[in-house]
């Protein structure tokens, strides 16, 4: 019986790369699956060719020795590799899923597998995220059932072998000359069976726990930021390592002062009196109560700076500024005896000269960006 010469059938030259031997076989196999060619006997006869010329080929001791020797280096005690239909399952990483070759649930059965990360989102009060905080919170977590050890089979019983599979977790279907792997779907692919499943987690193995996990949250910590706490997500597979829990803040808006970066910014209508004369007034903040210097003839929108009264850094390291803005404040009704005081003022000082000047765009800008200017 002649038969072709293997690189020859998959179209390749003899120095070919695994890659390009690879890539023949798919474009065949592809090409010349019974599926795409239903009936057509010659389209089934290259698939078998391809087929068996990759399972030597694609194999670098079966190709060295068919190199040396031709089709009989490679023959075994029945007369050569002719045509194994479990070749297939070989092949699932060239074809994948494409002709259902892939094994159901697919990938490694059986390895670790990582638990599942968790998110848990945690609101803060400004206070909170300014001074720090160390808070309960409780996350429904997958945890081993105690009742069964985590086996899923109820105390004094066990797994069995699956019947239907024989503990494969696959069957497999003669189609043609194809053999085609599915999943068992009477142990769902894990070739296991529980006759007897635990009551207390029906037989799944884990069950679902309020957790409780202690938080310690940095002072400074921002609206945003998020927390890893490794460990503390899902249990993992089959000896496979936790996952890790996130913790997502959300820092509520303080009603007077705003954060940039780690400075807070805040606005205070000052009397006009104390702006013209200067003086100076108690301001609470977050950081405690500081006492803020009026100068004299201070022009609208004036600030006041201090270093290190603004939010911590959440790294821990120093603080960031506190910026105050003086804002003029006229009142809104005056005393008939007020009125006469200002009255006389306005008296004693030349007649006001009211003119238009340009628009200033340096006052247009926005708060943070003079800041920056001011303090870089
Ligand atoms: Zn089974
Ligand atoms: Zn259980």
């Amino acid at each position: 019986m002649s038969r072709r010469d293997y690189y020859d059938v998959l179209g390749v030259a003899r120095n070919a790369s695994e890659q390009e031997i690879k890539s023949a076989y798919r474009k065949q196999a592809l090409k010349f699956h019974p599926d795409r060619n239903p009936g057509d006997a010659v389209a089934e006869e290259n698939f078998k060719q391809a087929a068996e010329a990759y399972s030597v080929l694609g194999d670098q001791e079966k190709r060295a020795r068919y190199d040396q020797f031709g089709h009989a280096g490679v023959s075994g005690p029945s007369g050569g590799p002719g045509f194994n239909p479990d070749i297939f399952s070989d092949f699932s990483d060239i074809l994948g899923d494409f002709f259902g070759f892939g094994g159901g649930s697919g990938g490694r059965r059986g390895g670790p597998i990582r638990g599942a990360d968790l998110r848990y989102d945690l609101e803060l009060s400004f206070e909170q995220s300014y001074t720090g905080a160390e808070t309960t919170i409780q996350i429904p977590r997958e945890e081993k059932c105690d009742t069964c050890q985590g086996s899923g089979a109820a105390p004094g019983s066990a797994r069995e072998t699956c019947p239907q599979c024989g503990g494969r977790g696959q069957l497999r279907y003669q189609q043609g000359f194809l053999v085609v792997a599915r999943t068992c779907g009477q142990c769902r692919g894990t070739g296991q069976i529980i006759p007897k499943p635990c009551s207390t987690c029906r037989g799944i193995g884990r069950v679902t726990r309020d957790r409780r996990v202690t938080v310690k949250i940095p002072a400074g910590i921002a609206d945003s930021q998020r927390l890893r706490l490794q460990g503390e997500g899902e249990h993992g597979a089959a000896g496979g390592p936790p996952g890790d829990l996130y913790v997502l803040v959300h820092v509520h808006a303080h009603q007077f002062f705003r954060r940039e970066e780690d400075d807070l910014l805040v606005e205070v209508p000052v009397p006009f009196h104390t702006m013209a004369l200067g003086g100076s007034f108690k301001l609470d903040t977050p950081g405690g109560a500081v006492d803020v210097h009026v100068s004299a003839s201070s022009p609208n929108g004036t600030l006041v700076s201090f270093r290190g009264k603004g939010m911590p850094s959440v790294t821990g390291h120093g603080r960031g500024a506190l910026h105050v803005r003086l804002i003029v404040d006229v009142p809104k009704t005056l005393t008939k005896d007020q009125r006469k005081l200002l009255d006389q003022f306005a008296k004693s000082v030349p007649p006001a000269r009211i003119e238009p000047r340009a628009v200033d765009a340096e006052e247009d800008r926005p708060f943070f960006d003079k800041v920056k200017d001011l303090f870089g």
